[in-house]
């Protein structure tokens, strides 16, 4: 951090009913020394365990709000941005506070940001976790249930907690088009989702087979290198507003 060594990437995410990219995630990159990326998947747990994920969770959060204020300053077409939430953030007595904060200093909407909490969050410890989540979006905050499908959640949680949207892990979507028994589970999972006011974003679309699937299944939202990779700033706006082919 001192080094100012972490960048933000921002993945658009395509809506299906206007054929827009109106919304991004961000996804956190580091870069060592001699200038290569570090894959989050290593550094985010090392983050984790020294507690500097708490520190560094705060930075994303401020930099995505700064940018989503860049872009509506110039009138870019954007709803909201998502950020990536871990559980050792959502652990502190003051996450809520802290998070809050970040947003109101940068003057911007919280519903302009989904937090993207995974279900192994909820599975050790739902009392905790549970009651910040429920005070954030109490505040405006949107929250997506992240990673659908590869963790063991109990799913009277999910459905008491004021989750936005669920994300379907790419494990899921990939399989559905080889597992035909997997494809009519999915396609039922996002019919009883979308009945309870839940939106759905199939994730790892990478081929028109994923893509047929997840329109098929009524998917709200698509997420995926067929789409769009994460990109940085310099290339990201160009994506919001504009239409797919
Ligand atoms: P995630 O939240 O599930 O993020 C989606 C991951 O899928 C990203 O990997 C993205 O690049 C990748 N992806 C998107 N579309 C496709 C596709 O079509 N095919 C394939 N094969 N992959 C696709 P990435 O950027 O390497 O991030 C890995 C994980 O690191 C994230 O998984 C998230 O759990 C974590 N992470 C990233 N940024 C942050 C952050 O700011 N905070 C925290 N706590 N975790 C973060
Ligand atoms: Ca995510
Ligand atoms: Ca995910």
């Amino acid at each position: 951090m001192k080094n100012d060594r972490f960048l933000i990437y921002y993945q658009p995410l395509y809506t299906v009913s206007d054929g827009k990219f109106t919304e991004a995630e961000a996804l956190l990159r580091l870069k060592d020394a001699d200038g290569k990326f570090v894959p989050p998947d290593e550094f985010i747990p090392v983050a984790e365990r020294s507690g500097l994920i708490v520190d560094i969770g705060g930075m994303v959060l401020d930099k995505v709000c700064r940018y989503i204020r860049e872009l509506l300053s110039c009138r870019v077409d954007i709803d909201s941005i998502s950020v990536n939430l871990s559980v050792v953030q959502l652990m502190q007595d003051d996450v809520v506070e802290r998070l809050l904060g970040i947003i109101r200093r940068n003057g911007i909407s919280p519903n302009r940001i989904v937090l993207e909490v995974t279900e192994s969050t909820l599975i050790s410890n739902y009392a905790v976790v549970g009651e910040k989540i429920r005070r954030l979006s109490a505040a405006g905050i949107q929250f997506a249930l992240d990673d659908f499908g590869t963790g063991y959640s109990n799913i009277t949680n999910v459905i008491d907690l004021p989750f936005d949207g669920i994300k379907l892990d790419k494990s899921l979507i990939w399989d559905s088009v080889v597992n035909e028994r997997c494809s009519v589970m999915i396609r039922d999972l996002t019919r009883t989702f979308k009945n309870i006011s839940l939106g759905v974003t199939a994730e790892g679309v990478e081929t028109q087979a994923h893509d047929r699937f997840a329109r098929l299944c009524g998917c709200d939202k698509i997420q995926g290198y067929r789409y769009a990779k994460p990109l940085p700033v310099s290339q990201a706006g160009d994506f919001f507003g504009r239409r797919a082919i």
